[in-house]
């Protein structure tokens, strides 16, 4: 089945449901005009010269055109590709060479006051690509005139000719560790991961899913839109960019049930001032995914937010994005301390990351998973893909894992944030889960820097309490001598009142490693 298929299978069992509420530009469509708005785009497309394997993309906040955008793409086989809002000259221009973008669409906030003359220059950078097309503009009007009978039956006939396995998206990843990689999808990929993914959510057609999270990324345009469409639910966008206000006000006036976000997003709505007064009352599940969530979140998020089902799940740009989730029946602990178990039809295992064996329950080595999620590679970069994805079709995810004897799931670090000092593999997540209990410290980060006696030495960025008083490399020795093994006590210290982030809200610890260089110099 492809994505077309999947959302025409939907449209008719659930023609008048709603498909989406979009409070950015006030529009709600039901199930029979979303596919109807879906198919006339399709035709715009084609009629452009669009089709099967082109690669298009879309630069855009989230708004209703997107997801539209997301479903006509699909229809007629096109390549979405999906750039980050955020990006600026120089990373729009590495994407979109990257990939070989024909046509770009992009949202109003493009053209003007934020990115001037931006399309402009990288019109001028880039002469293979043909056009770029504001949604609201006389050309998106253009692209979105009524099609004749002819153009419509000329995308159906599009949809007929499609493969599950057609490469559908080309998604990059957040940039963490390193540049953006563009990992390419086909529809069996992100279908199967939508779907299944909300099936542990047991959602059905009366399901109404808050989605503040970026559709540019896998976590809003999967987890959410194709969960959502998969089940006749509804998907319902509260703002352009995540605002908590607007997120709360979206769930209890549309009535939501399930609300998704990052755990920093659950605590900006849960710091709310006035966060007693929006009626969550409707929901019961949600996801929280990207980074692990702090244990006094997690609870305040099932009792006070009455998401008693909320789901956590790891995964990766690379696979689709889900490898593990937990079920509505597991408890807060196991929601804090696990990423879940393994998701149906799927496969993993944790390896020694040296010797590739396969590791017995309760080691710590390298996560790696097989199965339908999988991608088929990165676009155009066959070197990088041999790296992570070995002959028999397991996927190397670089990050740390162990799992228990029931097959939960700990995600205990990326294996390049492990530091190797004197010979000793120091696993940063464990000194900034001591730090934390050092009542002044609100955060801490664990990076490695480079020495000439040890290899390297540990390096803590801390964010202190507000109003507490400065903390020096001797006060964090004298608090942890005792408590944690001397090799493991962070040599140098630095105060700081942010970290450098990702725009999907993770630490960039390369960028803490580049700076960290100056600081030491
Ligand atoms: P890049 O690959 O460009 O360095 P990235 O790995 O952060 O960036 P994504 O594909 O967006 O890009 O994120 C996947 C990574 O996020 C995983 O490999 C894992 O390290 C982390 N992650 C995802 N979910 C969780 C979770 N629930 N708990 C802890 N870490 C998670
Ligand atoms: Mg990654």
């Amino acid at each position: 089945m492809t994505i077309g298929d999947s959302l025409a299978a939907t449209a008719d069992r659930f023609a008048d449901n709603d498909a989406l509420i979009d409070e950015v530009t006030g529009t709600t469509l039901t199930y029979r005009q979303f596919r109807d708005a879906v198919r006339v785009l399709a035709a715009g497309l084609m009629r452009r010269g669009i089709g099967r394997g082109d690669r298009f993309g879309i630069w855009s906040p989230n708004r209703a055109e997107w997801v539209i955008t997301q479903y006509a793409t699909a229809e007629i086989g096109a390549i979405l590709v999906n750039l980050n809002p955020a990006y600026r000259l120089r990373e729009i221009e590495f994407a979109l060479r990257h990939v070989g973008i024909r046509l770009v669409l992009a949202s109003p906030a493009h053209r003007d006051s934020d990115y001037p003359g931006m399309l402009t220059a990288v019109g001028e950078a880039l002469p293979e690509l043909e056009s770029s097309i504001i949604f609201g503009s006389a050309e998106w009007s253009q692209l979105t005139a009524p099609p004749t009978d002819d153009e419509l039956q000329t995308v159906a006939d599009a949809r007929a000719a499609l493969h599950p396995d057609d490469p559908i998206n080309i998604q990059f990843t957040s940039g963490t560790t390193g540049n953006p990689k563009g990992a390419t999808l086909s529809h069996r990929n992100i279908l199967n991961n939508g779907y299944l993914v909300g099936e542990l959510c047991h959602y059905t057609d009366a399901d109404r899913i808050c989605i503040p999270v970026p559709f540019y990324h896998c976590f809003g345009m999967v987890m959410g839109n194709l969960a959502a469409t998969t089940h006749g639910a509804a998907m319902v966008i509260p703002s352009a960019t995540f605002d908590p206000s607007a997120a709360l006000r979206a769930v209890a006036a549309h009535r939501c049930t399930s609300l998704y976000g990052v755990p920093t997003m659950f605590i900006a709505e849960l710091a709310l001032p006035d966060f007693a007064d929006h009626d969550l009352s409707t929901l019961r599940t949600g996801i929280m995914a990207g980074s692990p969530c702090p244990a006094a979140v997690m609870r305040r998020v099932v009792e006070e937010m009455h998401m008693s089902e909320v789901s956590i799940c790891y995964g990766m740009t690379e696979t689709s994005p889900v490898s593990t989730q937990t079920r509505s029946e597991d408890t807060i602990a196991q929601r804090v301390g696990t990423v879940g178990r393994v998701g149906p039809h799927l496969e993993i295992k944790v390896i020694d990351p040296v010797t590739g064996t396969t590791l017995p329950r309760g080691s710590t080595g390298e996560f790696c998973t097989r199965g339908y999620s999988v991608m088929s590679g990165y676009w155009n970069e066959p070197e990088k893909t041999e790296q992570v994805l070995d002959g028999d079709g397991w996927m190397h995810t670089g990050d740390l894992a162990v799992m228990d004897d029931d097959g939960y799931v700990q995600i205990t670090g990326r294996i390049k944030d492990m530091v190797i000092r004197g010979g000793e593999n120091i696993y940063p997540r464990e000194i900034e889960e001591f730090l934390y209990t050092h009542p002044d410290i609100i955060d801490a980060q664990v990076i490695g820097v480079p020495d000439p006696k040890y290899g390297e030495e540990l390096m803590a960025w801390i964010r202190l309490r507000e109003g507490a008083a400065e903390l020096t490399a001797a006060d964090i020795r004298d608090f942890a001598t005792g408590q944690i093994a001397r090799h493991k006590i962070p040599r140098y210290v630095h105060v700081v009142e942010d970290f450098p982030m990702t725009v999907t809200g993770k630490v960039r610890k390369v960028e803490m490693r580049e700076q960290a260089m100056q600081i030491l110099a």
